[in-house]
């Protein structure tokens, strides 16, 4: 079994929407007609002391307004691995899309990492305006507010470590309250990009997605994150179907649901 700060690192997906072109994805995107869908994801990090959970993603009434196919809530794709969400202590989020920061009542027993540049973005002036408002929910970002009442927020502001060996680090760009999250595992250091990088291609071929809050933080966070890897190849992007594809499966019976991120790529 590994060491108390080496992990277990788990993609879940819960959902896709496969109606998506280039152009949604992409900035200045070549071919910019053709298909590219995109998939959902929350994230797992696992040793024999303790169980963190990156992000809660959405249920589906969200689902429902926004047209995207919810396979499984997350609490279900967590149960999948033998995790209780009702058990879980630490709840990273990694900033307040309606993506990433639903089903916060799945969750009572943990406390939610946020950074604060998140919270007083959504909480702010900037949210008059429709087109920084439009991919957030008022209801998560209520439910998080709550949260903060109840004692149940645990506020970041740059690069901090929350448990030996798993460390949350500012990217803004996306949003301006955006974390990755870097995880020590046996083949080195994973990081977790969430929406700081939401494709490969955004990073690989600098093109940025469209949803950006700040275009020079997004462009030199993809340089932020490369340095906390253990190579390029050890940054996981948050929405790319192709990590499903590269990663392998924990089990044959959780075959395009779950990928293990801590092993080495497939082929
Ligand atoms: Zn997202």
């Amino acid at each position: 079994m590994s060491a108390a700060d080496t992990y277990e690192v788990y993609a879940i997906k819960y959902g896709t929407m496969q109606n998506r072109h280039r152009h949604d994805n992409l900035i200045m995107a070549d071919d910019h007609a053709a298909p590219m869908p995109i998939d959902y994801f929350v994230w797992a990090i696992v040793n024999k002391e303790r169980t963190i959970v990156v992000d809660t993603g959405f249920d589906t009434a969200e689902a429902a307004r926004r047209g995207r196919n919810v396979m499984r809530s997350p609490r279900e794709g967590l149960a999948l691995l033998g995790i209780d969400a009702a058990k879980v202590r630490d709840v990273v989020v990694t900033h307040l899309h309606y993506d990433h920061a639903g089903t916060l009542e799945d969750f009572p027993g943990a406390r939610f990492h946020l950074n604060d540049l998140e919270m007083n973005f959504a909480t702010g002036r900037l949210m008059c305006e429709g087109v920084l408002r439009y991919p957030f929910s008022v209801d998560h970002v209520c439910a998080m507010v709550r949260r903060v009442f109840e004692g149940r927020v645990v506020f970041h502001l740059g690069d901090e470590e929350i448990a030996p060996g798993v460390g949350l680090h500012h990217v803004g760009g996306h949003t301006p309250g955006m974390q990755s999250v870097s995880v020590k595992t046996k083949r080195g250091m994973v990081v977790l990009a969430s929406d700081a990088c939401h494709f490969y291609e955004n990073m690989e071929r600098s093109k940025p997605f469209p949803i950006v809050f700040h275009m020079e933080d997004m462009i030199s966070g993809w340089a932020k994150l490369r340095s906390l890897a253990e190579s390029p190849q050890h940054v996981i992007p948050g929405h790319d179907p192709l990590v499903m594809q590269r990663y392998p499966a924990p089990k044959s019976a959780l075959e395009g649901v779950v990928v293990r991120l801590d092993v080495k790529p497939k082929g």
